[in-house]
């Protein structure tokens, strides 16, 4: 599942090391984002592992969210254009033989590109943690 987590001062102190040092769970980053005093991370987290590995984050004074829906499209509003078939950096948009565009939200990174693109402001981020 995917897991996002916002750490302070992310230079100084190994927290995702020692996150997976301490669980044991083989974690996939999807994303980071980090400077010398803050970065948050995208994560894919085997299911199984998630509430193990999201406490051990908590314990390093981490902010985790788990994203069951990290991309929401609004299907009253999508009229399937693909506009954002060919800028989501992986791959979450495809098209069916119809032509109608399917979404395989798993995949999100909550990289923020095909919101600005989509021109019916159909697709919006679920809300990350503080
Ligand atoms: S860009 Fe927006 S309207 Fe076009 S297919 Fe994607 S979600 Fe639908
Ligand atoms: S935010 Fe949009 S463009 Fe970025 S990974 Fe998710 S679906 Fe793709």
């Amino acid at each position: 599942m995917k897991m996002i987590v916002r750490i302070s001062s992310a230079a100084h102190d190994p927290v995702l090391a020692k996150v997976i040092l301490s669980t044991g769970v083989a974690i996939n980053v999807d994303r980071a984002d980090l400077d010398a005093t803050s970065g948050e991370i995208v994560l894919e987290v085997p299911a199984d592992s998630c509430a193990r590995v999201a406490n051990a984050f908590e314990r390093e004074g981490a902010s985790v969210a788990v994203l069951e829906h990290p991309i929401i499209r609004d299907n009253d509003e999508c009229v399937h254009c693909g506009a954002c078939i060919g800028i989501c950096p992986v791959n979450v948009f495809t098209y069916e033989p119809d032509w109608s565009v399917a979404m395989d939200e798993s995949k999100c990174i909550q990289c923020g590109t095909c919101i600005t693109a989509c021109p019916h402001d159909a697709l919006t981020i679920e809300i990350e943690p503080e």
